[in-house]
């Protein structure tokens, strides 16, 4: 199986290409444009290998993307690349647009070039799996999951550009008849995520005895998902979803934000007892405008149709991770330091 990932630098994408290549032993192309997002010491254990090959170049480049996937001649294309923090898409959404809007088109076009000069058999084996989030679809009240039929409706620039390029997607299924298929994903947690979101940043704050800032009363809910889950639904989604068709991925983990942070300080100071509960250190900060109050996702179709199941909780998931960031500073030390205060969006303003 040949695999192109892109925005294999990323999180959730470099969680995808371990996993394609250590435990699926497929042949992968990685392609990131390395933006401050992009880390490639997040490939390190799959470093040298040679059934994988990383291509630096920006999806936005239709004749860098046009000529990658001419060489390597994909059975599939997983397609992560995006800009993802919800803070920046506020302050800056022009890269947001540029790469999520403009970039998921010019992708699209560049395998809808070579998907066509393939063989019929070949066109129709090749799969094209679009990933995204449940943003997409707005916010919740108290009860209600989001379903796969669930009306877009998105709050930040971040989510609307996400549910512009679902909608180009779906469209270059229906018409052009691409074999697509697109995944719309709840929050994800795990190694390796970079340190300007809520969990690590809450693990590294406390680690360092800074304040940990929380967004208006913590109230938000979000649905937890270990990073690996969702890596292995994206490879299950692609090889058995049906064409066309949406699935949400979640792993029935809500938890308000406040909640989130009070157990990472509890995990720490199991781990690490210091001279005071970390809670101490939490710090309520003016809210962020139009953030929604609730995601939570019904996986049933994916779970019922494609037999996948989230395999962490919220509890054993969020300790592996500490105990991740523990251990691994060698990954996210450098990071720190060339991205710290407003460079990385963490200069919060006090309620
Ligand atoms: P991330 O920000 O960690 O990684 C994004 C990667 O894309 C980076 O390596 C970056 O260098 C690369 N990139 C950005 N612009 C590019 C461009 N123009 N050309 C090539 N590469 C580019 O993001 P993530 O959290 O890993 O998210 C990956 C995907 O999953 C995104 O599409 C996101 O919308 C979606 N998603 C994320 C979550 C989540 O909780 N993080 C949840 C659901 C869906």
């Amino acid at each position: 199986m040949r695999v192109i990932v892109t925005g294999g630098a990323g999180f959730i994408g470099s969680a995808l290409v371990r996993y394609l290549i250590l435990d699926k032993g497929y042949d992968v192309l990685t392609i990131d444009a390395l933006t401050y997002a992009g880390c490639e010491a997040s490939l390190k254990v799959v470093e040298g290998r040679n059934n994988h090959r990383f291509l630096q170049a920006n999806i936005c480049d239709r004749a860098a993307m046009e000529m990658a996937i001419a060489d390597f001649r994909p059975d599939r294309i997983m397609h992560l690349a995006a800009e993802s923090h919800v803070d920046r898409s506020i302050t800056g959404a022009a890269d947001f647009i540029q790469t999520n809007v403009v970039g998921t088109f010019t992708l699209l076009e560049a395998a809808r070039g070579y998907w066509n000069g393939l063989d019929a058999d070949a066109k129709a084996a090749f799969r094209f799996l679009h990933v995204s989030t449940d943003e997409v679809y707005g916010s919740l009240g108290d009860e209600g999951l989001f379903e796969e039929t669930t009306p877009y409706d998105p709050s930040s620039p971040y989510s609307a550009s996400k549910a512009a390029s679902d909608h180009l997607a779906k469209a270059w299924e229906r018409t052009y008849g691409m074999p697509i298929v697109v995944s719309n994903c709840s929050n994800n947690y795990g190694p390796y995520h970079f340190p300007e979101k809520l969990i690590p940043l809450t693990i590294l704050n406390a680690l360092a005895g800074k304040p940990l800032p929380v967004y208006g009363k913590g109230d938000n809910v979000r649905d937890w998902l270990y990073v690996d889950d969702h890596a292995r639904a994206l490879d299950i989604i692609i090889e058995k979803g049906r064409v066309g068709e949406t699935y949400n991925v979640g792993g029935r983990n809500e938890r308000r934000n406040i909640d989130v942070v009070r157990r990472i300080c509890a995990v720490l100071d199991e781990l690490l007892p210091g001279d005071a509960p970390r809670e101490n250190l939490i710090e309520f900060v003016t809210d962020r405008p139009g953030h929604d109050a609730r995601y939570a996702i019904d996986a049933t179709k994916l779970e019922n149709e494609l037999g996948w199941r989230a395999a962490e909780n919220f509890d054993t998931g969020i300790e592996k991770t500490v105990r991740w960031y523990l251990e691994n500073e060698w990954w996210w030390g450098p990071l720190r330091e060339r991205y710290d205060g407003q460079r990385l969006g963490l200069s919060f303003a006090k309620a």
